[in-house]
């Protein structure tokens, strides 16, 4: 079973996101749980809580169709202690918040050196704050997103996120979310059945596909290995359709949400109809 969906609104409460995927004829969502462009945000209310679990059951989504996403703001291989304090503080606030909602997961990008360390040392450091979050909640597992590798940020490789994974100690509660127009812009070529069946060989002998836990299908405006982070809708990019075409008829993706990031919401409920006609 594919689930698929988009990042949806959560505008007016957490309780809103389950209804507007919904709306879409979406079978996954994504969500903030809070403002993502703050570092404070005051506690969830029990009232929305309950509404969000009500609504999640009114409409079929179950925790493995939703994939909640974390704070830009927060950087988990962040060189400079005090800010790495204050980036694992929101981490954990986002995990609790996902443990209150019932979720089971939740999708961050690893973090950046900001050119003041080295790429192991910030690998080292981002495992090191996965695991003194896990150590304070339960349930939820930290999901790893690849990300395109602009600036100093890190995870544009799968080696990269191999040598997270590596060195978090409770390996049930650490997984990866494979952004596509990440993917592409951080130079793994998705453009064609041939290429994306020798990209996904490499995610499994590099990181494995029992870490997976959600996928984000975007296009890219930028080209193969450009390193900028620029998501499309998709077949408007430069990245085509066939990535999508593999998905969907690869059982590997069954069972996990699966996230449209597309620049154009209005055009989501189409984009989600294109996506099933592509299921065989
Ligand atoms: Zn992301
Ligand atoms: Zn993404």
């Amino acid at each position: 079973m594919k689930y698929i969906g988009a990042h949806v609104s959560a505008s007016g409460g957490v309780e809103n996101a389950p209804l507007n995927a919904a709306a879409i004829g979406a079978t996954a969502f994504a969500l903030f749980t809070k403002n993502q462009r703050q570092w404070i945000a005051k506690p969830l209310e029990a009232q929305s809580i309950e509404a969000f679990k009500a609504n999640c059951a009114t409409h079929g989504f179950t925790p493995a169709q939703i994939l909640p996403h974390d704070s830009y703001l927060i950087n988990l291989g962040h060189p400079e202690a005090e800010k790495l304090e204050k980036s694992r503080a929101a981490f954990l606030d986002e995990m609790q918040r996902c443990e209150q909602l019932g979720l089971d997961r939740l999708n961050f990008h690893p973090g950046s050196h900001l050119k003041k360390v080295s790429e192991s040392e910030c690998l080292a450091t981002i495992a090191e704050s996965i695991n003194w979050t896990l150590d304070q909640t339960r349930g939820v597992t930290a999901v790893i997103e690849n990300t395109a590798g602009q600036g100093s940020n890190l995870g544009f490789r799968f080696e990269h996120i191999a040598e997270i994974i590596d060195q978090v100690e409770d390996k049930s509660r650490v997984g990866v979310c494979i952004d596509t127009c990440h993917s592409f812009a951080g130079g793994y070529d998705l453009q064609t059945l041939e290429s994306c069946e020798a990209v996904f060989a490499e995610l499994e002998s590099v990181i494995g596909f029992k870490y997976l836990k959600g996928m984000h299908l975007n296009d890219s405006k930028k080209g193969l290995g450009s390193r900028v982070d620029r998501h499309h809708s998709l077949g408007q990019g430069v990245q085509g359709l066939d990535v999508f075409k593999f998905i969907m008829n690869d059982a590997r993706f069954d069972g996990i949400p699966m996230i449209l990031e597309t620049i154009d919401e209005t055009i989501w409920a189409d984009e989600i109809k294109l996506l099933r006609s592509y299921e065989g």
